[in-house]
């Protein structure tokens, strides 16, 4: 097979297999969105993938944002960042991307709102909150993420649309599911809080952007808006 044809086959099936984890628990597929994360590949199996209808794409880069996103730019594609981004890079990110899944610090998200702001165009972020309970993995504490919804009013360059989380993928699918659970209902009872706040600036915590290639189906059951996969896509 060509690796057109390799990435066709996993791309149905993933879709299939969303669709079947969305059925599963009353969801309909059309809820989640797959966004392809290209971090591994080269600019051929993007565009394969873009013939094949795929729209939404991540990359945990900023650098990888600017030259793709330029690169595919009469595409219509989606760039979602989803790795750390420092603040003296946020400028020049912020115009290719659609989504910010990793506001990570209180700090990006002031740089954040102040681009937003000057460039007239609220940004769609995510904050990413450390649900795996492993200090060495990123993300913010729930403290820490709480407190930036507490100084939403002031952040008014930002539309906060959800949380992000990564499970420890502990391949242990119980661990995984309370995770994921604990993100859910962290964003419903923020949305409780806050959501009002929100609301002024366009934003309300709707989004769930949780779910890799080892853990997207407990993800989906769970309620995630967003699945994040790179390796099922591209492995033979
Ligand atoms: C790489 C990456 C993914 C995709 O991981 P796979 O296991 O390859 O599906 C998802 N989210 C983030 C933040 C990543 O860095």
């Amino acid at each position: 097979m060509t690796t057109r044809e390799i990435i066709e086959r996993n791309l149905i099936r993933i879709r299939k297999r969303i669709e079947v984890a969305a059925n599963s628990s009353g969801r309909r597929a059309e809820e989640i969105r797959l966004v392809a994360v290209t971090k591994s590949v080269g600019l051929d199996q993007i565009q394969s993938l873009i013939d094949l209808g795929v729209r939404d794409f991540g990359e945990n880069r900023p650098q990888a944002i600017w030259e793709r996103a330029e690169h595919f730019q009469s595409a219509e594609v989606r760039w979602h960042l989803i790795g750390h981004l420092q603040r003296n890079k946020a400028k020049r990110t912020v115009p290719w991307v659609s989504f910010v899944h990793s506001v990570d610090s209180a700090r990006i998200a002031e740089e954040l709102s102040r681009i937003g702001i000057e460039t007239q165009r609220p940004i769609p972020a995510l904050l990413e909150v450390n649900i795996s309970g492993d200090a060495t993995k990123t993300g913010l504490s729930e403290n820490d993420a709480k407190e930036i919804l507490e100084s939403a009013e002031s952040l008014t360059g930002i539309q906060f649309r959800g949380l992000m989380g990564m499970s420890s993928l502990a391949g242990n699918s119980a661990d995984e599911k309370r995770e994921f659970q604990h993100l859910r209902e962290l964003r419903d009872a923020w949305q409780l809080s806050f959501g009002s706040k929100l609301s002024q600036n366009g934003g309300a915590l709707v989004e769930l952007s949780m779910g890799m290639s080892e853990d997207f189906e407990v993800a989906i059951e769970e309620g995630s808006t967003m699945v994040r996969i790179g390796s099922a896509l591209f492995a033979d």
